[in-house]
């Protein structure tokens, strides 16, 4: 499999739907972000191990992650769970003006990713090493927020970094759980996108 058939299968199985999600995904070379013994099957809709028993996840759950997020080009982003930074990449592209601010708990992750921005270019993002559990107040309020590990419920905390009109996207649930859509206006609104399978997010507001 290469790019342009995993991009037109997504396309076709109606993951992939923007033209900005498609080029950013056109523009970020997943196999950086993948270890060796792995690159060749960097365009299989799957996750990979990245090691310290992490993944890179799977391209159709990125895709679904970035549609629903509705990035703007001048938004201000978390990610919570930067891996070796290849969905930060993509909303690095995507809000090419505006910044994203990424938290890896895993100081040797956080540390690859740094050096994959650099390869790769992308000025537009800050790797944070530490817990994101409970989000990271110092940068707040973002305009959108992301886990891409798996909480036992949505942290109160994440919701109050986030700003008027933002949106949190977080799986609830150990390893099988849902994907949950925050829409902050002057309430709360809280709907499924679906299942999914992440890894836990370990933490002061996550699993112990
Ligand atoms: N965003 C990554 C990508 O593009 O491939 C996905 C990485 S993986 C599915 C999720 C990451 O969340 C792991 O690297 C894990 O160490 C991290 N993680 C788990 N709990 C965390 C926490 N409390 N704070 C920050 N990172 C956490």
């Amino acid at each position: 499999m290469d790019k342009e058939k995993l991009i037109k299968k997504l396309k076709k199985q109606g993951y992939l739907k923007s033209k900005k999600v498609v080029d950013a995904m056109i523009e970020v070379p997943r196999e950086i972000f993948i270890p060796d013994e792995q690159k060749k099957y960097a365009y299989y809709d799957m996750p990979l191990e990245i090691g310290y028993g992490q993944t890179i996840s799977a391209p159709h759950m990125v895709a679904i992650m970035l549609e629903a997020l509705q990035l703007k080009e001048n938004s201000k982003v978390l990610e919570i769970g930067t891996g070796t930074g290849y969905h930060a990449a993509m909303v690095a592209k995507i809000s090419s003006k505006g910044h994203v601010y990424t938290i890896e708990r895993i100081k040797e992750l956080a540390e690859k990713a740094k050096k994959n921005f650099k390869k790769l270019g992308i000025k537009n993002v800050t790797v944070v090493t530490g817990d994101g559990s409970l989000g990271l107040p110092q940068y707040a309020p973002y305009t959108h927020i992301y886990a891409t590990c798996s909480a036992p419920d949505v942290p109160p905390a994440l919701i109050k970094q986030l700003s008027l009109n933002g949106r949190l996207l977080i799986p609830v649930g150990r390893v099988y759980g849902e994907l949950i859509l925050i829409e902050k206006n002057y309430r709360i609104k809280k709907k499924s996108l679906g299942g999914c399978a992440f890894v836990p997010m370990i933490g002061r507001g996550g699993y112990k």
